[in-house]
């Protein structure tokens, strides 16, 4: 019996990549062994020119396809050029580097992602023509005055679990028709890998529905809350006390370090000024803070964390359109090696 493999991988479209994918029919021999390589024609990706037009798909991560269900797979792969060499628009290879560097510090991140539904041209749940009453009620909310697209959230959910994804929960957020997943704690490729293949599986049951779903940062101008992928981040010694909190501590202290607020947050997602105003739940993308339990800092220490001496910080700056390869390897380059120096591994 043959299966399918939907192959899936990262664009190079320009600022922010999108996802692709296409269907490779394999026998049942290639059922249990190393899943082949396959090629596409990166001129129309924004990978290649016409001339030279063929990019490799390297398969890096696989599970069971619960949308086409039996034996059917999803495969998410990197792009590689015909050399087998990493292309330019292939962000995971250096962040297998700097996970394998630091390895030792066990690195450990939990994304949420932050989406909003659209039905053509409005968000759902928006009146034609018009807006619906101001943000307030909607966050985490119930009934049909408030949550806009339910059966669609619920029916990703139930695929990113057949998937065997580790997706850790779900919430409807701030604005009418925006919503968010959580995929973590997981390793940095863990969870960047499993975090594209979320994101495509909400595409494509959201597709099923009629409905679009979009990671645009800022889907509604004006007095609406943008859309953020939080980024929370551990390693083992923030994890363990009793030193646990000194570490926490030079994390922070790291990422407000001379150059390096603006170092990530130029990597953290097109358009990130535009959501970063200080206003909604932000901080300015110009000034970098932190604090216990601040939803207006950059970066926020839970307060169970300063409770307990030890545990995790959340980079509140990302972008919902954030590369996540891009965003665990600078949290990773940071702070592991903030706190190699200070010797808190
Ligand atoms: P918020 O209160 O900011 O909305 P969420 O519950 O949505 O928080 O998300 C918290 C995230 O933190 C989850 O994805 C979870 O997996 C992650 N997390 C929990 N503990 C750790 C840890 N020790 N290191 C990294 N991430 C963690
Ligand atoms: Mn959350
Ligand atoms: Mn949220
Ligand atoms: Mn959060």
């Amino acid at each position: 019996m043959t299966f399918k493999a939907e192959y899936i991988w990262i664009d190079g479209t320009e600022p922010t990549a999108k996802l692709r994918s296409k269907t490779k029919i394999l026998g049942d021999d290639a059922k249990g062994a190393e899943l082949p390589l396959w090629g596409f024609d990166g001129s129309s990706t924004n990978q290649a020119e016409g001339r030279t037009s063929d990019c490799v798909l390297r398969p890096v991560f696989s599970c069971p396809d619960p949308i086409r269900g039996g034996d059917d797979i999803l495969v998410l792969c990197e792009v590689l050029d015909i050399t087998l060499a990493p292309h330019p628009s292939n962000t995971r290879t250096a962040l297998a580097e700097a996970a394998e560097r630091f390895a030792a510090q066990e690195p450990v991140f939990g994304i949420e992602q932050e989406y909003t539904f659209f039905d053509g041209s409005r968000p759902l749940g928006f009146p034609e023509g018009g807006f619906p009453a101001p943000q307030g009620g909607y966050y985490c909310g119930v009934g049909a005055d408030e949550i806009f697209g339910r059966e669609i959230v619920e029916e990703h959910l139930d695929n990113c679990l057949t998937a065997g994804l580790g997706i850790s929960g779900i919430n409807a957020e701030v604005m009418p028709g925006q919503w968010e997943f959580q995929v973590g704690p997981l390793s940095p490729l863990q969870v960047a890998d499993q975090l594209w293949v979320a994101r495509w599986l909400l595409y494509r049951t959201a597709e099923g529905h009629g409905i679009s779903a979009t990671l645009d940062p800022k889907p509604v101008k004006g007095d609406w809350n943008g859309a953020g992928a939080h980024t929370n981040f551990s390693t083992r010694a923030m994890r363990e006390g009793p030193e646990g909190y000194a570490a926490i501590i030079t994390a922070c202290e790291a990422l407000g370090e001379g150059s390096r607020p603006m170092d990530h947050v130029k990597s953290y997602g097109a358009g990130i000024d535009d959501r970063l105003t200080g206003l909604h739940e932000t901080a300015p993308w110009d000034a970098y803070s932190y604090g216990v339990g601040d939803r207006g800092a950059s970066v926020r220490i839970p307060w169970q964390v300063e409770r307990d001496g030890k545990g995790y910080i959340e980079d509140r700056r990302p972008n919902a359109n954030v590369d996540p390869y891009v965003v665990t390897r600078l949290l990773i380059d940071t702070c592991c090696t903030a706190l190699e120096k200070a010797g808190q591994v």
